[in-house]
């Protein structure tokens, strides 16, 4: 009989949470108690959601798997494509090496996945929920017969996109996620299941890290996973379940906004989004812009224009152009159509933008928490905890790699993904090697 495995992705939790004496969270305090944490997981650039769930669950960084961010310019059509909310890219189109639950599919496992960003039209998920905002897209990309028990079931499937876009009901979706995840536990019993909550990530962007609103997020999810494990328990399979509780990125505060296409349309390079007459455009990944020079005749003289006025812009730390993009996990521009040809950072307590019809370079800011930093920031840590029967009990690991997250489950399945960047930690478990 094969084991079971949950990973959850609770995102933008970070790590420095748990020193926080007002957060609760009693059930991940328990499977820390009787599992494994690790002192801290760094991430790895850009440091948002697309890219770095594609991180974890494949085991390696962008450079690899072709998840650039959140938002890319395709150069070849001089258009701004989102793989947020799974919009204008599939899986199978996208992601360029295979992920856990491929290599878990291939051997036998049955697959689920609930909100994991990037599975719209996965091939290898049984049961898939992907992580939208639209409800067309659902009701197209939802595994069908899936779709239809939940609805005959009594879940209100049908809210799902509402509830994903509206931060004050982003509560219910992580609510329908669980109960949607408690049927298949009761129903199907996958092998391995992705859980993917949302609403940590959103209140803090609205309210800020250490704000009320965070922490009642945080303890919230910890409710529901407290849900999912009542659940394992009343199907007897909770002590056959290796259980990850797991985030994708941290959080920093933030004040002021950069918008970058502000100061390139004052300088004649910008007209609007997806003018073909655009010289440069920037999107932003958090606290990270991706500039794009989309004209090709001028190429080197706009590289430098753009870089010396970007030096020169408020908010602005470091500036990387094409060479130095392997060092941050990155594939140069050239190799990429859809990779920008110069990034810049932020400093602390600005973020990057996509406001262009106002007249200021710099705003204050909406939002009060960003990420989008370079990964080796300390609020830019994420979180590790894992507990089951192949893990061992009460130990504290030193900080890991987001992308050690894969290969290291995989292991404890008795699969290997080739060509990962991460390591297997193979001092967490029991027996090594050994399956259940
Ligand atoms: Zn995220």
């Amino acid at each position: 009989m094969k084991k079971n495995v949950i990973v959850i992705c609770i995102d933008g939790m970070a790590n420095y949470n748990f020193e926080n004496p007002n957060l609760k969270v009693p059930v991940l305090k328990s499977l820390m108690e009787k599992g494994i944490k690790a002192d801290g997981m760094e991430v790895a650039y850009p440091s948002v959601t697309w890219a770095m769930n594609t991180s974890i669950i494949t085991g390696t960084f962008p450079i690899k798997h072709g998840v650039l961010g959140n938002w890319v310019v395709d150069k070849n059509e001089k258009k701004v494509k989102e793989f947020f909310g799974d919009r204008d890219f599939s899986k199978e189109s996208s992601i360029k090496v295979p992920t856990l639950y491929d290599i878990a599919h291939q051997n036998g496992w049955t697959t689920a996945s609930i909100c994991w960003p990037l599975t719209k039209g996965a091939d290898h998920i049984d049961y898939n929920i992907p992580e939208f905002y639209e409800q067309e897209l659902f009701e197209e990309y939802c595994t069908k017969g899936l779709w239809k028990e939940l609805s005959d079931y009594g879940l209100p499937v049908e809210k799902y996109a509402e509830w994903s876009k509206d931060h004050a009901r982003g509560h219910m979706q992580d609510w329908l996620s669980t109960e949607v995840a408690k049927y298949l536990i009761e129903k199907h019993k996958p092998n391995l299941m992705m859980i993917h909550y949302l609403l940590a990530d959103s209140l803090q962007h609205d309210h800020g890290i250490g704000s009320q609103e965070a922490l009642w997020s945080m303890n919230y999810i910890d409710e529901r996973i407290g849900d999912l494990i009542n659940k394992l328990k009343e199907e007897n399979i909770y002590d056959n379940t290796d259980i990850y509780v797991i985030s994708d990125h941290g959080f920093a505060e933030v004040e002021y906004e950069i918008r970058p296409n502000v100061l390139f349309k004052q300088h004649g390079l910008y007209i609007e989004e997806n003018s073909q007459d655009n010289k440069v455009i920037a999107v932003s990944n958090g606290a990270s812009g991706f500039v794009s020079i989309l004209d090709k005749e001028n190429h080197k003289t706009l590289l430098k224009e753009v870089k010396e006025l970007l030096a020169q812009t408020e908010g602005v730390d470091k500036i990387y152009e094409s060479d130095e993009f392997p060092s941050l996990g990155l594939p140069k521009s050239d190799s990429h159509h859809l990779q920008a040809d110069l990034i810049f950072e932020s400093k602390e307590g600005y973020f990057v933008g996509f406001k262009a019809d106002c007249n200021s370079v710099i705003g204050k800011s909406v939002m009060k928490g960003m990420h989008g930093f370079l990964p080796q920031k300390d609020k830019l840590k994420a979180m590790f905890i894992a507990h089951g029967p192949s893990i061992k009990k009460g130990e504290t690991i030193p900080e890991i790699s987001l992308v050690d997250v894969a290969p290291t489950i995989a292991y404890s399945m008795g699969l290997n993904i080739p060509n990962a960047d991460g390591k297997v930690i193979e001092s967490i478990f029991k027996k090594i090697g050994v399956k259940l």
